[in-house]
C-alpha cells in the first residue's frame, strides 16, 4: 500500500502527458489515489418497452436510426442534433445536445442505445447519454464526481494500473472482519466498483466501502480519545465530598435532576487518574454554567488552580461576576484577563497566578497567550467551546501538566453526532430545563401581517421591555446581509421614533459591536436589529421578544439557538417566525418550533431534514468527506464499526497483532495529516 501511495500516476505505462495532466487536475497523483477514486453513485440502465414508459420519466431505449443526423449550430461552442429512431416500428425522435464529435459517427441504419427523459406526446426524448451500440449486459455503470476526466479514458488507466500495481495492493481490513461480515476482497472491491456487471455486485462495494470507511474513522476517535484520556495519578483531585455538597446545598435553587447527573460524572472524572476530556451539552439556559462552577469549586478543594474561558469579553465578565458572587462567601481567589486587562492589573495577576495564589482565572482568548502560566492548573473549562479552534483548546491545556478538559456546549448534538464528531469526548447531557421556566411562545407570520407585528412590538416597548430583530440570512453574502439589516434598520428607525433602535451586523469592529451590546443591556436601546453574522452571546434578561425574519433561509437548530436570547427571565417571551413559505415541507419544518422546545429534538429534526453537513455548517463539522458513508442514515453500520473500533482499541491490539497492521498505518497517518489541517 505504501508503495501505491509513494508512486506517482507518471509511472503507470502507456499514460500521456495530457492524461497525468487531467488527473492531477481531479487531484489524483499517485497511483493510491487513482485505484481508490470510487464512484459515489451507480446508474443503472435497463431497457423499457417503449409502449408502456411513463411520460417525463427518465428511459433507456434500443433502436435504430432511421434520419440522417441533423446538427444545428448555435451561439458559441452550442450544437442540437436531432434525427429519429425506430423502436419496434415506432418511430421517436431523439434530440441531444453538444454532441459535436458524434458527426462522422452517428449514421442512418445504426443500433443506439439512448437515455433521456421521454415525452409520450410528442413521441420525443432528450437524450443525456447516447451509445452507438445497442446496450448487452452493461447495465450498470459507475458515476464518478470527476470534473476534468473522460470516463473511458479512466476506467482505460485505471485497468492498467490495477494490472500493473495488482502485487502491491494490500487489504486494510484483516481477513477476520472480512469473514465475519462477508465483505469481499480488496480485489473484489476494485473490479466491482468500477466494472460491475449486475447489482449485487454493486451491492456489496457499498457495504464493504461504508464499514470499511466508518471503522477507519472510529478507530482515529477512539485512538485520539484514548491519547487524551492519559492516566496519571497527577489528574487525581482528591476535594471534600461533604464541602461540595454543602456548597449545592447552598445554591439559591435545587438543581435539576440533569443538572444532579452530570455533575456526579464531572466529579467522579475528577477524582479518577484518568484525564478528562468531557462534553457538556445543554440548551441555552438549562443551567451548565453552575455545573461548571462546581467543577471549578472542587478543583480549588483539592489545591489546584482552574481557568475557565470564554468567546467574548461580555460573557468572560459575566462568568467572572457571577463566580465571584456565588463564591462569595468561601473566600477564592477569582480573576478575570482579557484584553481589556490594563498591563498593571495583567502583571499582577500573572505573577500572582505563577505563584499558586490565583484559583480560578476567568477570561477570553487572553488566557492562551505565551505569558500566562499557572503553578499548578488542574481543569480548563471551554463555554461555548465551538467558538475556538482545536489549537486554542490544545494550547490552554498544555498550560498544565495533565489538566482535565470540560468544555460547555449550547448546541445539542444528537447521539448519532455527537458519537462521532465528538467521538474523542466523552459526552454529558442537560435536557431539562430549571422548574418554573416559561414557555417561548412561538409563533410563524406571513409578512402581509407586518402591521400587527410592528403595533406588538409597540405592546412589548411599553412594557419596558426589548426586542431582538434578526435579518435574513443570505448564504454567503454578507454583503446582502449587511444591506437587509439596514433596510430594516432604517424602516424600524423611522416607525419607532419614540424608542432607540441599534443595529448590530458583522462589518462592525470588535469595539463598535460591544458598546451597542452595552447599550442594549441598559435597555438605552428597546430594539436591536441584527445580522446572524453576531451571535447575541449575551444575558439580557429584559429581552423578551425575538423576531426572525425570513425564518425558512435558518436552520432548525440554528433559529432554536436564536430563540434562546429571550426567555431568561420571568416575564413571559415571544418568538415570531416571518416567513412567506411556499410549501408545506417549509411550513411543517417551522411549525415544528412552535410545537417543541428542547433543543435535542429539534437538533435531530434538523439533522434528519438537512444532513450532517449543514447540521455544523461546513467548517465547524470536524466530520471527514465519506466517499459513500452517511452517518445519519448508515448508523447501523456505524453502530458496528464503532463497536469493533472499540474493541481493536481497548485491546490494545492495534498496536501489537499483525492483522491490524494496516490499520495501525492509517490511523498513524491521518493524525498526522490532521494536525496539519487543524486550524
Ligand atoms: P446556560 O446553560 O445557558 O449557560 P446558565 O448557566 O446561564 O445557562 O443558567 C441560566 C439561568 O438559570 C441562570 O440565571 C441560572 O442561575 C439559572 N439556573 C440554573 N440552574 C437552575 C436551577 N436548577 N433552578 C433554577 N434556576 C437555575
Ligand atoms: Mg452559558
Amino acid at each position: 500500500m505504501d508503495k501505491l501511495k509513494k508512486e506517482t500516476i507518471n509511472q503507470i505505462k502507456g499514460i500521456s502527458k495530457k492524461m497525468i495532466e487531467n488527473l492531477n487536475n481531479d487531484e489524483i497523483f499517485t497511483v493510491y489515489d487513482l485505484l481508490y477514486y470510487f464512484p459515489y453513485r451507480y446508474e443503472f440502465y435497463e431497457v423499457v418497452n417503449i409502449n408502456t414508459a411513463l411520460d417525463n420519466e427518465k428511459v433507456t431505449v434500443v433502436g435504430q436510426v432511421m434520419t440522417e443526423p441533423v446538427f444545428y449550430y448555435y451561439k458559441k461552442n452550442h450544437s442540437r442534433l436531432t434525427f429519429s429512431i425506430s423502436i419496434n416500428n415506432q418511430i421517436i425522435k431523439i434530440i441531444a445536445f453538444n454532441r459535436d464529435f458524434l458527426r462522422n459517427k452517428l449514421q442512418k441504419e445504426m443500433f443506439v442505445t439512448i437515455t433521456g427523459k421521454f415525452e409520450r406526446n410528442k413521441a420525443q426524448i432528450t437524450a443525456h447519454e447516447l451509445k452507438l451500440k445497442p446496450l448487452e449486459n452493461d447495465r450498470i455503470e459507475p458515476v464518478y464526481s470527476f470534473k476534468n476526466l473522460n470516463k473511458t479514458y479512466f476506467l482505460n488507466i485505471l485497468k492498467k494500473a490495477y494490472f500493473q500495481y495488482q502485487t502491491f495492493l494490500n487489504d486494510d481490513l484483516p481477513l477476520s472482519i472480512k469473514q465475519q461480515y462477508r465483505l469481499i476482497s480488496i480485489n473484489d472491491l476494485f473490479m466491482f466498483a468500477h466494472f460491475p456487471v449486475n447489482n449485487e455486485q454493486v451491492k456489496q462495494v457499498v457495504r464493504r466501502v461504508k464499514y470499511e470507511e466508518l471503522l477507519k474513522f472510529q478507530l482515529k476517535m477512539l485512538y485520539l480519545k484514548n491519547r487524551d484520556h492519559k492516566e496519571n495519578n497527577v489528574c487525581i483531585k482528591n476535594f471534600n465530598k461533604k464541602l461540595i455538597s454543602n456548597f449545592i446545598v447552598k445554591l439559591p435553587f435545587q438543581l435539576t435532576n440533569d443538572q444532579m447527573d452530570v455533575t456526579g460524572q464531572i466529579l467522579k472524572d475528577l477524582r479518577s487518574p484518568f484525564q478528562m476530556n468531557r462534553l457538556l451539552q445543554g440548551d441555552v439556559g438549562s443551567g451548565k454554567t453552575v455545573v461548571a462552577a462546581i467543577a471549578l469549586y472542587a478543583c480549588k478543594l483539592s489545591n489546584n488552580q482552574s481557568c475557565l474561558m470564554a468567546p467574548t469579553e461580555i460573557l468572560a465578565e459575566q462568568h467572572f461576576f457571577y463566580l465571584k458572587e456565588t463564591f462569595n462567601y468561601l473566600n477564592l481567589k477569582i480573576e478575570l484577563l482579557t484584553s481589556s486587562t490594563t498591563s498593571k492589573s495583567r502583571n499582577k495577576i500573572l505573577s500572582n497566578l505563577v505563584k499558586g495564589e490565583v484559583d480560578i482565572l476567568v477570561g477570553t482568548h487572553a488566557l492562551i497567550s505565551v505569558d500566562v502560566n499557572f503553578n499548578k492548573l488542574g481543569l480548563i473549562i471551554v463555554d461555548e467551546q465551538h467558538r475556538f479552534g482545536v489549537n486554542q483548546r490544545k494550547i490552554l491545556k498544555d498550560k498544565g501538566e495533565t489538566p482535565d478538559s470540560l468544555f460547555l456546549s449550547a448546541t445539542p448534538i444528537p447521539r448519532t453526532l455527537a458519537l462521532t464528531a465528538f467521538g474523542d469526548m466523552d459526552v454529558s447531557s442537560i435536557k431539562e430545563m430549571p422548574k418554573g421556566r416559561k414557555l417561548i411562545k412561538t409563533y410563524v407570520i406571513r409578512t402581509k401581517l407586518e402591521k400587527r407585528l410592528l403595533k406588538f412590538i409597540d405592546e412589548i416597548v411599553q412594557l419596558n421591555q426589548q426586542v431582538y430583530v434578526v435579518t435574513p440570512l443570505i448564504e454567503e453574502s454578507e454583503k446582502i446581509d449587511l444591506q437587509n439589516a439596514l433596510e430594516v434598520y432604517e424602516k424600524y428607525k423611522n416607525h419607532f421614533s419614540r424608542y432607540k433602535v441599534g443595529l448590530l451586523h458583522g462589518k462592525m469592529t470588535k469595539n463598535e459591536k460591544e458598546a451597542v451590546m452595552n447599550e442594549f443591556q441598559n435597555n438605552e436601546l428597546q430594539i436591536l436589529i441584527s445580522t446572524t453574522v453576531v451571535e447575541v452571546g449575551v444575558n439580557v434578561l429584559n429581552a423578551t421578544l425575538m423576531i426572525i425574519i425570513d425564518a425558512h433561509r435558518f436552520g432548525l437548530a440554528q433559529l432554536h439557538q436564536l430563540r434562546g436570547r429571550v426567555g431568561r427571565s420571568n416575564y413571559q417571551s415571544y418568538c415570531i417566525l416571518v416567513s412567506d413559505y411556499e410549501n408545506d415541507k417549509t411550513m411543517e419544518r417551522l411549525e415544528l418550533l412552535t410545537k417543541t422546545y428542547s433543543g435535542f429534538e429539534i437538533a435531530e429534526a434538523d439533522l434528519r431534514l438537512r444532513g450532517p453537513g449543514d447540521f455544523f455548517g461546513s467548517r465547524q463539522s470536524g466530520l471527514p468527506k465519506f466517499k459513500m458513508a452517511d452517518i445519519v442514515n448508515d448508523y447501523h453500520i456505524l453502530d458496528v464499526a464503532r463497536n469493533d473500533a472499540h474493541m481493536i482499541i481497548s485491546s490494545g491490539e492495534l498496536f501489537t497483532n499483525p492483522l491490524y497492521f494496516a490499520l495501525r498505518i492509517y490511523v498513524e497517518t491521518e493524525l498526522v495529516k490532521n494536525n496539519e489541517l487543524f486550524d
